[in-house]
């Protein structure tokens, strides 16, 4: 009978469970409904708090927003220079550090933050970030407005002007109108320079009151946010169930490739990764603190690949016999700077017989040599790459890379982590959960606060790939 036909087709989720709002123009950002075409439905299912949440945001983004009045009055006060009473529309400006996996781990902190408290997140976008992401609240804009009043934004670091860590210490007199209107927050890995104490109940008056925060960091700090103490009612009703959705789902919802970059990433899927089988992630992201040789590498990779059976092993005294019928092939996508990888790994493969009889096909979209973070065209190619990474079935990266972090949370993986050449074995480990590692929480343990570690069991863990690290498991 024919009855079933009508019923076969999944039923397309085109929002995601209502973490994307219906409010927008298709053809302007079509990733943002195609993204299903090529990446597998997600296990993780967004509370309805969150999704109500969201929508408040966007409504209080868009009442706040540039070109609204109420932003106009948040930039007149900006420019008197001082803070003199609770403004209605409170700002995060987050300001771009090191390459594209940092910058896109630190946003969606900045925005789990924005929310926690009530803040609109505007982001500065140098020339090389533009049209790399579409717009992600509908019926307003989250870009930084080039008229903004406080210039030479490149140069805050850690010696910028009004830095929250001199402020803190400072007696405040509200009243006397003495607060400057804006704080620069410095929270990168240098523990010397590090705001961390940002995040501890004594600085929230003094942020509280300060209608604009500018904020440089190369850290997910967002499992900080969790061992607020004051973040974790709310915390616990956005995420309920499993704490190590929080990037899954916060990065679903901002990042969305704009059409020049969905064009490169559907191009090359449809013309590379869409026949194979299963498709395999390999990513290599090589630091020059632990360099390691190709040739060492490439062992790491196939201990991993085929104790971990993601990949079949192959017998290097006999070459690949020809097969009795065609077979689909099992994809292997792999990213990396460096040119030598893909060849080495492409030959092995066809030179030789696997032990299952499957046939592998290795593919490399680019090879860039260097990081050109500053180079608009190398950062599509690098958000390309992590995105169709995002869309494996199984996924292996490199330990400490941002890059890998956000393939695996955009794409629900725990990957396998290859770990650095200083820090352990041979082979590789499995991730515990598929959230980004913070690199380095030292120090934003805030005074009073809950601090063994036992209260942090079930939330928190150490990083597999970084020592020190904590992550939401
Ligand atoms: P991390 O340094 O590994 O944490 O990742 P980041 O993304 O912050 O910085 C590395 C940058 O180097 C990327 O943003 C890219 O610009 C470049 N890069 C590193 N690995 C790759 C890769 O596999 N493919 C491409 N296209 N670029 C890469």
């Amino acid at each position: 009978g024919s009855s079933s036909a009508s019923f076969s087709e999944p039923p397309k989720d085109k929002l995601l469970g209502g973490l994307l709002s219906a409010g927008f123009d298709e053809a302007s950002c079509l990733s943002r409904y195609q993204s299903a075409l090529y990446r597998k439905q997600s296990n993780h299912t967004p509370s309805p708090y969150l999704v109500s949440r969201l929508r408040r945001y966007e409504a209080l983004h868009r009442r706040c927003g540039p070109n609204t009045e109420l932003y106009q009055k948040a930039i007149e006060q900006l420019k008197s220079n001082r803070s003199k009473e609770p403004t209605e529309c409170n700002y995060v400006v987050w300001l771009p550090s090191d390459g594209l996996g940092n910058r896109i781990i630190t946003i969606v902190s900045a925005f789990l933050y924005a929310v926690l408290n009530d803040k609109v997140l505007l982001v500065h976008l140098p020339g090389d970030l533009r049209d790399l992401f579409c717009e992600p609240f509908p019926g307003t804009s989250w870009v930084l407005p080039s008229d903004f009043p406080v210039k030479n934004l490149e140069s805050f670091f850690v010696n910028a002007p009004w830095r929250f860590r001199d402020m803190l210490g400072k007696k405040l007199d509200a009243a006397e109108g003495s607060l400057p209107s804006y704080l620069y927050l410095h929270l990168t890995h240098d523990q010397r320079f590090s705001d961390h104490r940002f995040f501890c109940e004594e600085a929230q008056p003094l942020l509280q009151r300060t209608p604009w925060l500018l904020l440089r960091s190369n850290q997910y700090f967002v499992p900080a946010l969790f061992r607020a103490s004051q973040y974790e009612k709310e915390l616990s009703l956005l995420f309920p169930k499993k704490k190590s959705v929080v990037f899954h789902h916060l990065g679903r919802y901002l990042l969305h490739p704009a059409n020049p970059v969905w064009g490169y990433i559907t191009r090359y899927y449809d013309a590379y990764l869409g026949n194979a089988k299963e498709m395999v992630g390999l990513q290599i992201r090589i630091f020059d603190a632990a360099p390691i040789s190709s040739d060492q590498m490439i062992a790491q990779i196939l201990n991993c690949s085929t104790q971990e059976r993601l990949l079949p092993e192959i017998n290097l005294t006999e070459p690949a016999h020809p097969l009795t019928r065609r077979t689909q092939p099992k994809a292997v996508l792999l990213t990396t700077l460096y040119s030598g990888y893909f060849e080495k790994l492409r030959n092995m493969y066809y030179q030789y017989a696997t032990s299952t009889g499957e046939t592998i096909a290795v593919y490399q979209p680019s090879h860039e040599e260097q990081q050109h973070t500053e180079q608009q065209n190398h950062n599509k190619k690098a958000l390309m790459e992590m995105y169709l990474l995002s869309c494996s079935d199984a996924l292996i990266t490199s330990g400490y890379s941002t890059f890998g972090y956000v393939a695996q949370a955009l794409g629900g993986l725990q990957p396998w982590i290859l770990l650095r050449p200083d820090k352990g074995t041979s082979a590789c480990l499995r991730a515990t959960s598929m959230e980004p590692c913070f690199h380095s929480p030292q120090g934003y343990q805030c005074m009073g606060e809950r601090s063994s570690e036992e209260e942090d069991v079930g939330r928190v863990r150490e990083c597999e790939d970084v020592p020190g690290g904590l992550k939401l498991v």
